[in-house]
């Protein structure tokens, strides 16, 4: 199945790529799950962002402050649900959205058609626990709406 994730997440990216959908900031939303948060910090950011202290231990930090560098809709996927309503709202156009590829491609299914670049994390302590993100891979994908 893992294959399959992936495969539908790279099969999206190029679909998306392809068809070179631009849209201004205010209308571009980066979305990223719980398990980016560094396992020790007790700063309360599914409540809120701005409890982040930004220490840098994790790429929270990162992540905001691509959100106010580009002037674009940050948002923490604190479930399915909530985070495909965020998605499928009208403000929002296109989605830069983090996860891992099952949950990107459940997310993707569920959210068609909004067009949404999809950046697999990186998970060295396994899934869900202390996820990672090249910033780079973010950084190209808001760019690619944006410019
Ligand atoms: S950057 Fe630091 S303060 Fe912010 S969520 Fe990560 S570990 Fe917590």
């Amino acid at each position: 199945m893992e294959f399959i994730d992936k495969k539908f997440v790279s099969i999206n990216n190029l679909m998306v790529k392809l068809r070179k959908k631009k849209c201004s900031s205010k209308n571009l939303l980066i979305l990223f799950p719980h398990c980016i948060q560094h396992s020790a910090c007790k700063q309360n950011v599914k409540n809120d962002l701005n409890e982040c202290k930004r220490c840098g231990k994790c790429k929270i930090k990162d992540l905001i402050e691509f959100s106010e560098e580009y002037g674009v809709h940050i948002s923490l996927a604190t479930g399915g649900r909530i985070a495909l309503q965020k998605v499928k709202s009208a403000e929002i156009h296109g989605v830069v959205a983090i996860a891992c590829e099952k949950e990107l491609r459940t997310g993707l299914m569920a959210a068609a058609p909004k067009t949404i670049f999809a950046v697999p994390n990186l998970r060295p302590h396994g899934y869900c626990k202390d996820t990672d993100v090249y910033m780079d891979e973010v950084k190209e994908a808001i760019e690619k709406f944006l410019k």
